[in-house]
């Protein structure tokens, strides 16, 4: 049974950091990647010139870095954490005995200067050019998802809602729908990259969104089709009716046609609902004598069929269901739910520090940076290195 030995009174040591920090660990490889050496010149509007000299704001960018990668959501913590671990403090290009900044100073630059100068997507857009240098993004098909992340609110200074939500509607989706045109329309912006397909849900199949890929962004639709006005009873489903673009109309399976209107009006009318549909109804004497009217129409005199004025845009969408790279990309999708899921169980990201959408953002854009580099680190371990 041995002995510890020593009191730990040596008084001079030869130490070196980088000795220290193992060749396989997470951070070399993310070190590797993080090219900073544009963020002084990105803030150099946002500091002044005189005044006592400030933290470096590449050690700040480092230290929460290394917040978001390994799940330490407090600053305070933060500090801590990297005023004690050897490799933090190499990946700070601390020595030992250099000063951890106050975990106060993150407040004021996070609140201040790195939000003005919207810093976090500076970086989010210089990992991910490091993605596309190394790679890994080609930008031919992108994965849309949304998920709920708690915000830092109180329950107990919540207003009780008057009426009960379906958060399940996909009317609801309308913020997470138009989130994805602005990230589709930044990318092409930022990296002049306009994806080939979007795969996504159920969210993401209302006619207008569908509408806007196919017609507007000329991109494929790998989502479900989101049919609102389908029956569910077992009467005759309206894909059982032709339609005729030359006609305008739809023909019932006994051949008689469905219009959008049986007169003539004096001053022409689209019949567009506030709901930019057009409902095509059939004639009553035809319907009256049918046989198959009591699986046609069996409560109403006549059979009417809602039609989208985008429709033509959901049939692209109903035709790519039926080919392979749909399920394909169905199989894609589950790796955006898998994101989520590392982010919020894996980074600590359930439920935000930060308030309000401002917050929000920041939070979110440094976390997805993070993951980014995570992914980048692992994928090519052995990376370039960076410049310095
Ligand atoms: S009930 Fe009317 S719409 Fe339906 S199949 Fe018969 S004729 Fe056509």
């Amino acid at each position: 049974m041995g002995q510890q030995a020593g009191a730990q009174d040596q008084l001079f040591y030869s130490f070196s950091l980088e000795t220290h920090i193992p060749s396989d660990h997470i951070l070399r490889s993310i070190d590797r990647f993080l090219h900073l050496g544009a963020l002084r010149h990105h803030l150099s509007s946002f500091y002044s010139h005189t005044g006592r000299p400030s933290i470096d704001p590449e050690l700040m960018i480092r230290m929460l870095i290394i917040g978001y990668c390994f799940g330490i959501r407090s600053e305070r913590r933060l500090c801590q954490e990297v005023h004690l671990n050897l490799a933090y403090r190499w990946f700070c290009r601390l020595n030992l005995d250099d000063a951890v900044p106050e975990h106060s100073t993150f407040s004021k630059n996070r609140h201040g200067r790195f939000r003005a100068s919207a810093t976090f997507r500076w970086l989010f857009d210089e990992v991910v050019r490091s993605c596309m240098a190394a790679g890994l993004v080609k930008g031919e098909g992108f994965a849309v998802d949304a998920s709920v992340v708690a915000a830092d609110a109180s329950r107990q200074r919540g207003v009780p809602s008057s009426q009960a939500v379906d958060w399940k509607d996909p009317r609801l989706s309308t913020a997470e729908v138009e989130s994805a045109k602005t990230m589709i329309d930044r990318v092409e912006e930022r990296f002049q990259i306009t994806p080939e397909r979007l795969i996504g849900d159920t969210a993401y199949g209302t006619a207008a969104m569908l509408a806007w890929m196919v017609d507007h962004k000329g991109i494929e639709p790998h989502v479900p089709v989101w049919e609102r006005w389908q029956r569910n009873d077992d009467t005759l489903p309206s894909s059982e009716f032709r339609w005729s673009e030359q006609a305008d109309e739809y023909r019932c399976p006994q051949g008689h046609p469905l219009r959008r209107e049986w007169r003539a009006f004096k001053n022409p009318r689209t019949h567009i609902t506030k709901a930019d549909t057009i409902i095509y109804r059939s004639s009553q004497s035809d319907c009256g004598t049918c046989p198959l009217k009591e699986r046609c129409c069996p409560k109403t005199p006549t059979r009417k069929i809602v039609r989208s004025i985008h429709e033509a845009a959901r049939d692209v969408a109903r035709r790519i269901r039926m080919t392979m790279q749909y399920q394909r990309s169905r199989c894609q999708r589950k790796k955006v739910e898998m994101l989520f899921a590392h982010l919020k169980r894996i980074l600590k990201l359930d439920r935000l520090r930060l308030r309000g959408l401002t917050g929000a953002t920041d939070e979110f854009t440094l976390a997805a940076a993070v993951q980014n580099l995570r992914r980048l680190a692992k994928l090519i371990p052995q990376g370039p290195a960076a410049p310095a």
